[in-house]
């Protein structure tokens, strides 16, 4: 129940990589046929990752994931245009790979500005609008917030974008995968995707370039990657991204509608058997399998580890922020107070999970909720009222 955070190698993505590690070794870059195979398999990989996103496979340079991708992006495009200007755009709720990089970005004489959210966790348009400058060279906004799953309307966004000549990136390492990407439709001129958040292994990426795109790289070397990521290319990891890739697209829209049935009967079941309890995030525009959920009078953390006694793996905020005290920035963001925050408990579902397991889930919770609150003199006091 926490497939944002990672999620399992598919059988059919680690058969197909197992050839690369053993007889199909060859450098890509080799002339001789060992090298050729290699070529092969990355080239065909990449027109695969290219036809899930409707992109161009010379479009696709591949990375060691959605952090690599991410920094690329927002570095590669400052560094390139710092001379058209220096202000960026983004929102209060990316993730720290692009918020560290806006950070240090800052450090080097980059002006950024963080949009903010609504309680729902949707940036506004028009708030965007006027926050474009003359000198704004670049919008960085997520596609899906890995923390509620709110889906932000990038289409709106990549016109407002186009409109002005400002370079769009959009993080979509949460929805590649579970809902149709499309780069053309959005408008996006970058695109970032990590493998291991769709069913393929850790430590692979992409970073999608639309043609014409002023970048500039940041490691120097042999030239890969049409000289924008030098480095000998992990030709297993990224014939295992583009299986994943092509297991998505097949899988994509009934699985969708199944994770929304099991997420919805989740919501409903924990919605109706807990009171003080609500749901984080829009209800409308969602990933399919996010859920997160608020409970009053208890520690987010407490449940956790409540629930991982029973086998039940969830997260509070997001895997990258939850060795940190400090309440959720997404929370924040959205307007919840911090002891809200706390209270919070994030549920990604996927294709291990099952109607049963949400039932169990549901008494769990349940189950954590009441045991906590009878614990806690606050919440033994609202319990009686
Ligand atoms: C997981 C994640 C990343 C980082 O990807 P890695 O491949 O783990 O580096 C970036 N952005 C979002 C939204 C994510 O969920």
């Amino acid at each position: 129940m926490d497939h944002s955070a990672t999620t399992p190698v598919a059988a059919e993505v680690l058969e197909a990589m197992l050839p690369y590690f053993s007889d199909k070794f060859g450098n890509a870059s080799s002339l001789h046929g060992f090298g050729r195979e290699a070529r092969e398999a990355l080239e065909e990989s990449r027109q695969k990752v290219a036809r899930l996103l409707n992109a161009d496979p010379g479009e696709i340079v591949f990375t060691s994931g959605g952090t690599e991708s991410d920094n690329l992006a927002l570095r590669g495009i400052a560094y390139k245009n710092r001379n058209s200007g220096r202000h960026i755009i983004t929102s209060q709720i990316e993730h720290p790979a692009i918020l560290e990089t806006c950070r240090s970005l800052e450090r080097e004489g980059f002006t950024v500005t963080y949009l903010p959210v609504n309680r729902e966790g949707l940036i506004e348009l028009s708030e965007l609008e006027r926050t474009i400058r003359p000198d704004t060279i670049l919008i960085s906004i997520m596609h899906a917030n890995n923390e509620v799953g709110t889906i932000q309307p990038l289409e709106e966004v990549g016109r407002l974008a186009a409109d002005r000549d400002i370079y769009l990136h959009t993080d979509a390492v949460q929805t590649v995968g579970k809902i149709p990407v499309d780069v053309e439709a959005m408008g996006a001129d970058l695109l970032s995707l990590s493998a291991h958040k769709l069913y393929g292994p850790k430590g692979v990426g992409a970073l999608f370039i639309r043609r014409g795109t002023k970048i500039q790289s940041l490691a120097t070397g042999g030239g890969h990657e049409r000289n924008l990521r030098s480095g000998t290319e992990n030709v297993a990891g990224i014939v295992g991204l583009a299986r994943a890739a092509d297991l998505a697209r097949e899988e994509m829209a009934a699985e969708g509608h199944r994770l929304v049935e099991l997420r919805d009967r989740l919501a409903e079941l924990v919605l109706g058997r807990v009171k003080d309890a609500w749901i984080n995030g829009s209800m409308e525009k969602r990933l399919p399998g996010s859920l997160n959920l608020g409970f009053s009078y208890v520690e987010g953390e407490s449940l956790l580890l409540y629930l991982d006694s029973k086998g039940i793996a969830v997260s509070t905020g997001s895997a990258c922020s939850s060795h940190k005290l400090e309440p959720s920035h997404v929370l924040l963001a959205l307007g919840l107070r911090p002891e809200q925050c706390h209270g919070s408990l994030r549920i990604t579902m996927g294709r291990s999970n099952n109607q049963e397991q949400v039932d169990y889930v549901a008494d769990c919770i349940a189950e954590a909720v009441e045991r906590f609150r009878m614990m806690s003199p606050l919440g033994r006091d609202e319990g009686r009222k």
